[in-house]
């Protein structure tokens, strides 16, 4: 008989989709709204470049579908899903550059907005860890008394040195104390890691797996570091290919074995990698494999190698 895990279930790690498939009792689609919010790490405020990362071309600020409102937006995705499956339910998903970077009471009234279309039965709200108040979360723990709320926060490094490498404008500490903020208004938050940025050795980056760990965070993204086209990371890289060392697809099953083997197994994984269309991706291209090729392969590996998210976690508390 298959292995039962602390999660409920025989799949060897806390995998997103059943939690959701728990937590709602049924299939949850996000549904994007873009409403042209901008960036601080853009406009001036600050920092004037953008993460080294960022794709230039399509950071737009101020770019939303014209004459589109949220409602329209949502009503759209909506419309489309529940062609096919009459009875999915969807997420409000506010997922393009910082989505709280607004007065709060604008903000208060887009996300109610949202909330207020129906079948919406989630708002899931994107932004930097510098960019959330005590204002703001008073209002989103308002909302999350009736519908569930998560902020994603980019949190990309636990470390402060890398964090200035690749010009993000804020420190581990602004995501330490942006997660905590959440936890005590019971709102979740998910973090999102990039996995070989620059400078950064595995055993660096099996230590954000230890850090993350002992925090209040709900769930994660983790993603391999991607050169796209027009960042000014793929410049550094055109004239110095050495400035990071980009995974193979091999050695990143490898590593990520290992980083779900000491990751806290209440964390819920939402996702193992991140696959930019082929027309923006200059590296690495690993055969152009599909997300759910590359998870199959992973948890092939987890069962091969019989272990599991948590197999060494230890926690400190
Ligand atoms: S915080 Fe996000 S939107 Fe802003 S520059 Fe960095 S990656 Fe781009």
């Amino acid at each position: 008989m298959d292995k039962i895990f602390e999660w409920g279930h025989s799949r060897r790690y806390n995998d997103y989709p059943t939690y959701i498939k728990n937590k709602f009792g049924g299939r949850v689609q996000k549904i994007s709204v873009n409403v042209g919010f901008s960036c601080p790490n853009r406009d001036g405020t600050k920092g004037t470049g953008g993460c080294i990362y960022c794709d230039n071309i399509t950071f737009k600020p101020g770019y939303c579908e014209p004459g589109k409102t949220v409602t329209d937006q949502l009503n759209r995705g909506v419309d489309f899903f529940s062609k096919k499956y009459p009875d999915m339910k969807f997420m409000a998903y506010f997922q393009s550059y910082t989505n709280t970077y607004a007065p709060v009471e604008n903000l208060k009234k887009l996300y109610y907005e949202a909330i207020s279309v129906p079948n919406i039965v989630s708002l899931v709200i994107g932004t930097r860890p510098d960019c959330i108040s005590k204002e703001l979360l008073e209002m989103l723990a308002e909302i999350n008394r009736n519908i569930p709320v998560t902020i994603e926060f980019g949190l990309e490094s636990t470390n402060d040195k890398t964090l200035k490498e690749i010009n993000r404008c804020h420190t581990w500490n602004d995501s330490l104390n942006a997660i905590k903020m959440c936890a005590d208004v019971g709102i979740d938050t998910c973090g999102h890691i990039i996995l070989g940025l620059p400078g950064e050795s595995d055993s660096d980056m099996l230590t954000h797996a230890k850090i993350i760990s002992e925090l209040p965070l709900t769930s994660i993204k983790l993603h391999q570091l991607q050169i796209i086209k027009n960042t000014k990371l793929a410049n550094i890289f055109a004239s110095n290919p050495n400035y990071v060392k980009l995974f193979s697809l091999d050695d990143y099953l490898v590593f990520i074995i290992r980083f779900l083997e000491l990751l806290n197994p209440k964390i819920i994984i939402e996702r193992f990698v991140s696959v930019s269309p082929i027309e923006k991706l200059i590296a690495p291209k690993w055969n152009r494999m599909k997300n759910f090729e590359i998870v199959a392969k992973i948890e092939k590996a987890l069962i091969n190698n019989d272990t599991w998210q948590g197999k060494y976690f230890q926690s400190k508390t």
